[in-house]
């Protein structure tokens, strides 16, 4: 295939995947997009009890390799509709509020999607003192144009309804992307490519890719899948496939910035959840090389990943962690560099695909 068309095949499903309401906990529709993805190419694939997809194409040996990216984007749960169908929300995973105010919100309580904003009261009705004070999640509101609860009841909008913070999907000047929910459909879609890319190829080893569900809330789905996979499998390598933080921009030191958007795909050193083992990092060093795929090293920072739990799964597995860099992560608008993302579908591609010693 062309690389340009490649690229752009990847682009558009990054679009795809990136346009799907699945927060943590509700994410049937972003498996059901991978399950489709996928079906004609794996030897075997299901979904696990806790909604993990987990998929298996078989190589020579018994001995596998696991591919993990999670499924699940952060978002919100409704917590209290009042009598004029205003609601009141808590956070499924990390948000910082100061980015939600006026924010677009998208929910689909009974299959069609509805839309709505995070209510911000305009200057006009506010005190100066208000407006330079953060506002608590709790205070917040989401207005989906409902006049009662009612018309809100009516329509599927309950207390448990799940909504996210929203911005259509576009492609910005110098192959930027900008979306919701990168974190970590770029994950899912390094996997849905790397599937594609060794289907045809000759493996040693067997690779097991697992879509985890509920990273955002604690890493619950991959405790399942990865045990899962380790049960049926000697897993001898594991890589989370992740969204990461890039700063690069205006007030953030240079030693702040974990990594940079356009420098390649992400290889984690440690972070909150795991020091990423040598062997693996080495190892996707030394093919990064040898490929010529640009990568880039990310330095120490907070946060954690699937592989935070992978690597202690059962009797522990050497894993390490292949991350798209992307600006202003964990709100409705990141930005990532296609050719960032690219270079990490090519990276764990041949990961896989190159001799294990
Ligand atoms: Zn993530």
């Amino acid at each position: 295939m062309e690389r340009e068309e490649y690229i752009s095949k990847i682009v558009e499903r990054q679009k795809q995947l990136s346009e799907i309401l699945g927060v943590s906990g509700h994410e049937e529709k972003v498996v059901e997009f991978i399950q489709n993805e996928v079906k004609d190419i794996m030897n075997e694939l299901w979904v696990d009890v806790n909604g993990n997809l987990i998929g298996i194409m078989k190589g020579e040996s018994e001995d596998g390799v696991l591919l993990d990216a999670h499924t699940d984007e952060i978002g919100f749960m409704i917590t209290h509709v009042d009598e004029k169908g205003f609601c009141r929300f808590t956070s499924l995973g990390g948000w910082d509020p100061r980015t939600l105010l006026g924010q677009s919100v998208i929910a689909e309580p009974i299959g069609k999607r509805i839309h709505g904003v995070i209510g911000a009261l305009p200057p006009h009705i506010t005190k100066v003192e208000e407006r330079t004070k953060p506002v608590p999640i709790e205070q917040m509101f989401i207005d989906f144009g409902f006049i009662s609860k009612k018309e809100a009841n009516e329509e599927g909008i309950i207390v448990g309804s799940v909504a996210t913070a929203y911005s259509g999907f576009q492609e910005l000047v110098n192959g930027k992307l900008k979306g919701k929910a990168f974190d970590d459909r770029s994950g899912c879609n390094v996997l849905i490519q790397t599937a594609i890319n060794i289907a045809n190829k000759k493996r040693s080893h067997t690779v097991c890719f697992t879509w985890s569900t509920q990273e955002e809330v604690g890493a619950r789905g991959a405790r399942t899948s990865a045990f899962t996979v380790m049960e049926k499998f000697n897993i001898i390598m594991a890589l989370a496939c992740e969204n990461t933080t890039a700063a690069g921009v205006p007030g953030v030191a240079p030693y702040m910035s974990p990594s940079l958007m356009g420098k390649g795909a992400a290889i984690t050193l440690m972070d909150n959840s795991m020091i990423a083992s040598k062997k693996v990092r080495e190892r996707l060093i030394k093919i990064a090389e040898s490929e010529k795929i640009p990568y880039q090293i990310k330095t120490p920072s907070g946060g954690g990943t699937d592989a935070g739990v992978i690597h202690i799964t059962k009797h522990g597995v050497p894993s390490g962690v292949v991350s798209v860099p992307g600006r202003y992560i964990h709100s409705p608008c990141t930005i990532i560099d296609r050719m960032d993302l690219v270079a990490a579908c090519d990276l764990v591609t041949a990961f896989v695909l190159h001799p294990m010693d």
